[in-house]
């Protein structure tokens, strides 16, 4: 497997797919060391003038995510769409194109639950009639629901500086965190409301 992932994907390729931006003549700012200037070659292999560290893409993605080299084979075979024994590479286009660092991949899964969320909440609180109050649910679904979307979209461009934005604003404070637990904490009201609800449609017919 190791030999047939080296074969078919470059330290490059693997780079720039979890997120390293590559810029000219091949030189990227270094993930290993507090770089400034791109000292980082990539190509077949990967070679930093600033900091010494080099191998391939297996070895420099066991770096970069701090696993073992064979967890690092096994993510690179998932992502570039590898299955081991062949060295076909016609999935490589598989996923988008778009890097996602861990941290952005986190805040992504964050708003898109938070989102589909809202999305029930405005179909499932919305008033019945034009006389009838607001629910609090189906407000806040009103006012965020946009907000989130141009979040998620900020997300999913491929310009890592507005990527970046989104990531800062929700890191500060670890709402990130907060929003999950908040989510989670509300699917689970959700899920019990629906019990109780089956529950006294259940009681009503008998
Ligand atoms: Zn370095």
């Amino acid at each position: 497997m190791f030999e047939s992932i080296k074969a078919a994907v470059t330290a490059r390729q693997a780079a720039e797919r979890f997120g390293v931006e590559v810029k000219r003549s091949r030189m990227a700012i270094c993930p290993f060391h507090d770089d400034r200037t791109p000292s980082l070659k990539l190509d077949q292999r990967y070679y930093c003038f600033g900091c010494g560290a080099n191998g391939d893409a297996i070895n420099f993605t066991a770096r970069l995510f701090g696993i073992s080299n064979y967890n690092a084979a096994q993510k690179l075979a998932e992502e570039f769409g590898i299955h081991s024994g062949s060295h076909t590479t016609e999935n490589t286009q598989k996923k988008p194109a778009v890097p996602l660092r861990h941290l952005e991949q986190h805040c992504l899964f964050a708003l898109v639950a938070y989102e589909r969320l809202l999305r029930f909440w405005k179909k499932h609180y919305a008033p019945r009639s034009l006389g009838d109050p607001f629910h609090e649910k189906f407000v806040e679904a009103c006012h965020r629901s946009a907000f989130i979307a141009h979040l998620i979209d900020d997300m999913s461009d491929a310009d890592p500086w507005r990527r970046r934005q989104v990531v800062d604003l929700l890191t500060e404070d670890d709402q990130v965190h907060r929003l999950q637990e908040y989510v989670i904490r509300n699917q689970e009201e959700e899920q019990q409301d629906e019990k109780e609800e089956v529950r006294n449609e259940r009681g009503a017919e008998t």
